[in-house]
C-alpha cells in the first residue's frame, strides 16, 4: 500500500513494486485525470489499485488496512512544499505528523503485522550545528514543514521502540526526476531553460543561488524504500548522495545543456529568496551505505542532463501534439 501513489514517489515506486510482482494498492485524496499524470507516464495507472482517502481519521485507515492486509505500506503523502507550508500550516502538520500518528495507531491495532516506511525530511535538521547529518543529529526545524517531518519522526521511533512495530522512517534529500511538480524550483529551472532555448520565455526569475542541495535521482530512491522494508529489523536511514551543490551550478548546467549561458537570462528575485535557505545540512551517508547497502549513483551534472533530456522530449511531444 502507497499513500501519496500519486506523487512523485509514489508512481515509481508502485511502478518498482509492480515489476517484483506485488499488488499495489494507492491512497489519494480525490481521483482526477491530473493527479493520474504520472502513472499514466509509467504506464501503470491501469495496475494500481486506487482508494480515495484523506487519513484523516484512524477508522478509515483501519478499514484500509482491513481490507487488504498489506505486507508494507509506505506512507509518502502530505503536504510537501517546505515554501507553501508557511501559508498551510495546520494542513501541512495535519497531513505529515497528524496522519503518521494515525497509521501506526491502526498499525498497531492491527490484527495482522504490517511493515511501516515513512518518508521523512533533512528539513527537519534545519540549522543543525552538527555537519554532515546523521539519523541521530539535532532537529532544528525553521518551517511546519520541518517541524511536522520530526513530529512524525518522533512518533515512528516511539511506536517502534515502545510497541515493537516494523517501522522506519527514511530521512530524504532531494530528489528529483521528470515527474516533480514545476512549483519545485529544480523543475521550474530545466523547463525555463528549455523554454528560453526555443524562444518561448524571455528570462528566468530565481532567488537566492547559493544556497546548497544534495540532489539525488528519484527513480534511485524508491528501491532504498523497498530495502528498509525488506531488512529483519527496522531501522531510520539517510537517503541522499552524500554530495551537495549549489543552486548556481544546477542552473549553470541546466543551461550549458541546452548551449546558452544562465548570465544572460537568470534575473535575481527577492520574492524567491527563502530565509535561512543557505543552510541546508549535508549528509554522511556511510551508514545507509554499509548497512542498509544503498547508494545514489546519479549525481550532478548527469542529474541535470537526464531531467534536460525529459523535458525536451515532453515539449517536442507537446509541440507536435498542438
Ligand atoms: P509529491 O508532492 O509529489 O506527492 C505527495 C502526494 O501527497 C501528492 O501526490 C498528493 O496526492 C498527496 N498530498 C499532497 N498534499 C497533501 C495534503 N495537503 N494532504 C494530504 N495529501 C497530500 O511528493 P514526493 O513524491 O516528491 O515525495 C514523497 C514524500 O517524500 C513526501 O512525504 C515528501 O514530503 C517527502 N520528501 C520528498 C523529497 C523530494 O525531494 N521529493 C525530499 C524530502 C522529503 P493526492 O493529491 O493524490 O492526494
Amino acid at each position: 500500500m502507497i499513500t501519496g501513489i500519486t506523487g512523485q514517489d509514489g508512481c515509481y515506486l508502485a511502478d518498482r513494486l509492480i515489476k517484483h510482482g506485488y499488488h499495489v494498492v494507492g491512497t489519494t485524496r480525490k481521483i482526477s485525470s491530473r493527479r493520474l499524470t504520472g502513472l499514466q507516464q509509467l504506464g501503470i495507472c491501469d495496475t494500481v489499485t486506487l482508494e480515495t482517502a484523506s487519513l484523516d481519521n484512524v477508522e478509515s485507515i483501519e478499514k484500509l488496512i482491513d481490507d487488504y492486509h498489506p505486507e508494507m505500506i509506505f506512507h509518502l503523502s502530505g503536504q510537501s512544499s517546505p515554501r507553501l507550508s508557511f501559508d498551510q500550516p495546520e494542513e501541512t502538520f495535519e497531513s505529515i505528523a497528524g496522519s503518521t500518528q494515525r497509521l501506526l495507531q491502526a498499525m498497531h491495532r492491527a490484527t495482522l503485522p504490517s511493515r511501516l516506511f515513512v518518508a521523512g525530511s533533512c528539513e527537519m535538521f534545519g540549522n543543525s550545528h552538527q555537519q554532515p547529518v546523521t539519523c541521530e543529529s539535532r532537529c532544528d526545524p525553521i518551517n511546519p514543514y520541518a517541524a511536522a517531518k520530526e513530529s512524525a519522526f518522533r512518533s515512528v521511533r516511539d511506536y517502534r521502540e515502545r510497541h515493537g512495530l516494523f517501522a522506519c522512517t527514511g530521512i530524504l534529500f532531494n530528489h528529483e526526476s521528470p515527474l516533480r511538480p514545476e512549483h519545485f524550483v529544480t523543475q521550474k529551472i530545466i523547463a525555463g531553460a528549455c523554454s528560453i532555448s526555443r524562444g518561448l520565455q524571455k528570462d528566468l526569475h530565481l532567488g537566492d543561488l547559493s544556497s546548497e542541495r544534495d540532489w539525488g535521482w528519484a527513480p534511485e530512491y524508491v528501491v532504498a524504500m523497498e530495502k528498509m522494508l525488506s531488512r529483519e529489523q527496522p531501522e531510520d536511514f539517510i537517503l541522499a548522495t552524500g554530495k551537495h551543490t549549489s543552486l548556481r551550478v544546477f542552473v549553470s548546467k541546466a543551461f550549458e545543456s541546452v548551449g546558452l549561458s544562465w548570465e544572460d537570462y537568470v534575473v535575481h528575485d527577492k520574492q524567491f529568496v527563502r530565509s535561512h535557505d543557505s543552510y541546508h545540512p549535508h549528509a554522511s551517508v556511510n551508514e545507509t551505505t554499509d548497512r542498509l547497502v544503498w547508494t545514489a549513483t546519479v549525481q550532478m551534472p548527469e542529474l541535470v542532463q537526464r531531467l534536460i533530456k525529459a523535458r525536451k522530449k515532453l515539449d517536442e511531444t507537446n509541440y507536435s501534439d498542438s
